[in-house]
């Protein structure tokens, strides 16, 4: 299978290059040239996740020299649960839980996959490569996690001093060895400058060879199709039914991988964005004209995305607006909303959301309203324990921590703080080279 540039098809590349190289040299993103068909019967007896993975995502392996180690791949990644879970709602509903990886949210599942296959395309390779992730809280956890202790790998990852949550500072810094964790004394837009900088530098590219783990890589969309396939597949063998499913969505690729896994033949229903305050999405679907904006800060922070970079697949897959709304809809939630679903379904459902998944919650008890009997997915994107200074006042209580983020919250603090300068980042990684 290749990949292909969303700025043009003629950028043809295998699966190890659309991986190793992140962007596109025409700047544009990886998407898959095609989509295969795969029958739900077909994945009969594939009872683990795993195994669910190893049969969805074989075909995109097709022809790649990493396709041999895909059994492997998949068993590092998909180690931990997704489990589906039933709402007590008089309707068919669900959550599906998509936090139950080391650092609680979903985003451990295309972190994980993208380490599992990167330090295997670096194993043919000599030198060690560095990767810059510019976090403003969530993804530069997962991918530290993820990354820790792998050969060849050194990852720097850079948060804005002050800005995030104490357990995500935590998170972020929890780690050595090969991860190296900067506090930079500026905001978020200050730390993904310096990463930009970084790669255009001269003399940083004669002394590291640099790459991405953000979420414009391919590798982190389909590891994230396998949950929607395990969910869908459960939900159709007990009850011959489409899975509808709610995501709460910011940049937009934990929904474009469930367009993905629709695209293959999985059987999933409608699929419904759902938005905070940044409604980019919901306003292209509804006027047709494309207009990103500046990110407003709200209460579900790892949703505040002005100008969501996967909508240049999504508009590239389906070209003209039309066609998009035939794929999904899409809902959007205020703060107040956000606050007021939390401690309503605290007393209905019995759930604790974390704030993003109580968007999701908040847009099926709209939809419910009139199509309450149809088989709907809440996907729940983060353990509630994460957001405890958010959640626990509105609950009134304190909200018990997973143990593996209670780990976590336990070691020794390991950063550096810097001033918000490519200088300053640029004599951190060449000092640490000097040294190792
Ligand atoms: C990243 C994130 C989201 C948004 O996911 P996208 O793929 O960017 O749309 C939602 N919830 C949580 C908890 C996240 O960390």
């Amino acid at each position: 299978m290749n990949f292909i540039s969303t700025r043009s098809p003629e950028v043809r590349v295998t699966l190890s290059d659309a991986i190793a190289r992140g962007i596109a040299p025409d700047g544009g993103l990886y998407v898959p040239a095609s989509f295969p068909r795969l029958a739900p019967e077909s994945f009969v007896g594939k009872d683990s996740i795993a195994a669910v993975a190893e049969h969805l995502l074989r075909p995109f392996f097709d022809g790649d020299a990493m396709a041999a180690e895909l059994p492997a791949i998949c068993r590092e990644t998909f180690n931990f649960k997704a489990p589906l879970v039933k709402l007590p709602t008089s309707g068919p509903a669900h959550v599906l839980e998509l936090f139950h990886g080391p650092t609680a949210a979903f985003k451990d599942f295309g972190a994980r996959f993208l380490a599992a296959t990167m330090e295997r395309i670096r194993s043919r390779e000599s030198n060690k490569l560095t990767i810059l992730v510019a976090t403003s809280g969530d993804t530069g956890g997962a991918v530290a996690a993820a990354f820790h202790r792998r050969s060849k790998i050194e990852v720097s990852v850079l948060y804005p001093k002050g800005l995030v949550s104490p357990r995500q500072a935590q998170q972020l810094a929890c780690w050595g060895d090969n991860i190296s964790t900067f506090s930079v004394r500026g905001s978020f837009d200050e730390c993904q400058r310096m990463v930009k900088e970084a790669f255009l530098d001269a003399s940083l590219s004669k002394t590291h060879q640099l790459s991405s783990a953000n979420s414009i890589n391919v590798g982190r969309l389909l590891p994230q199709m396998v949950y929607y396939a395990t969910s869908s597949l459960q939900i159709w063998r007990e009850s011959g039914r489409n899975a509808n499913y709610i995501i709460p969505s910011g940049n937009v690729g934990n929904a474009a991988a469930c367009i993905f896994a629709k695209q293959c033949g999985l059987p999933i229903g409608d699929i419904v964005l759902a938005t905070n305050a940044n409604r980019a999405i919901n306003e292209y679907l509804a006027t047709g004209n494309w207009q990103p904006r500046a990110s407003v800060a709200t209460l579900a922070n790892a949703m505040d995305v002005g100008n969501p970079s996967n909508m240049e697949r999504l508009r590239t897959l389906f070209p003209n607006v039309d066609a998009l709304r035939g794929q999904v809809g899409s809902d959007t939630v205020t703060d107040e909303q956000i606050k007021a679903r939390i401690v309503t379904d605290l007393k209905q459902l019995d759930q604790v959301w974390c704030p993003h998944t109580a968007i999701a919650a908040e847009v099926y008890s709209r939809l419910s309203a009139s199509r309450g009997d149809e088989p709907w997915v809440i996907v729940s994107t983060a353990h509630p324990a994460k957001f405890n200074d958010i959640v626990e006042p509105l609950i009134g209580r304190s909200i018990p921590i997973p143990d593996a983020l209670a780990r976590l919250l336990s070691l020794p603090k390991q950063e550096t703080e810097i001033a918000p300068s490519l200088d300053a980042l640029r004599r951190e990684l060449q000092g640490r080279k000097l040294q190792a």
